[in-house]
């Protein structure tokens, strides 16, 4: 809650974060996920580019001399049913989308706690797609739920008002004014909410 943005959307990317990386460290390795992979034709476009952040050429030309042998044996062949250009499946966003589920559900669950409750009055913001994750959520404590999504209200209004500041402060006859530190994060937070983080969700 502390880093002040949605704490699911922080878990489920520290979580990937760690998925990549123990990929790279044991799961090049591991003949069944490699298989599994080389099945699913590879990575999405976005873990694709995320694996390729943490370098590792090794780990990358085992990974892609197969990937390109199948683009060769197939793409050739008139009557291969199996479309190249296609990355259903991938690997990272099956994990994603399972810890996603998880921490959404868990964060509904926590709530009843009541230092939980106030860590997340005094600090974090749920992004759109996470709380409406959770008004989804089946045989939920609706009473929770309301809670949820009126502290949220509380603070999307909040941050509404840090936006109509900084249009107020854009206008000619108000640039004098100073933007407050809030205002300066705004603009970019409001992206985070509205939308969640890079490839968290579509
Ligand atoms: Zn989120
Ligand atoms: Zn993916």
């Amino acid at each position: 809650m502390k880093k002040g943005g949605c704490p699911i959307c922080d878990f489920v990317e520290f979580r990937l974060h760690q998925a990549l990386e123990r990929f790279l460290d044991e799961g090049i390795n591991t003949p069944h996920t490699r298989a599994k992979i080389e099945w699913t034709n590879g990575f999405c476009n976005y873990h694709a580019h995320r694996l390729l952040t943490l370098g590792d050429p090794l780990s990358h030309a085992i990974l892609y001399h197969d990937f390109i042998n199948n683009v060769m044996k197939d793409v050739p062949d008139k009557h291969s049913k199996t479309d190249r250009s296609a990355h259903k499946e991938c690997f990272f966003c099956n994990i994603q989308k399972s810890n996603d589920d998880d921490y959404t559900k868990a964060f509904l669950e926590f709530y009843d706690n009541r230092d939980f409750e106030a860590q997340y009055e005094e600090n974090g913001i749920l992004c759109v797609p996470h709380l409406v994750a959770i008004q989804h959520i089946r045989f939920s404590n609706k009473k929770t739920v309301k809670r949820i999504v009126d502290t949220t209200m509380e603070k999307y209004k909040n941050l509404n008002h840090h936006l109509s500041e900084i249009k107020r402060k854009s206008d000619y006859r108000n640039t004098h004014e100073k933007w407050s530190e809030e205002e300066k994060d705004a603009w970019k937070k409001a992206v985070h909410i509205f939308n969640s983080y890079p490839g968290i969700r579509p």
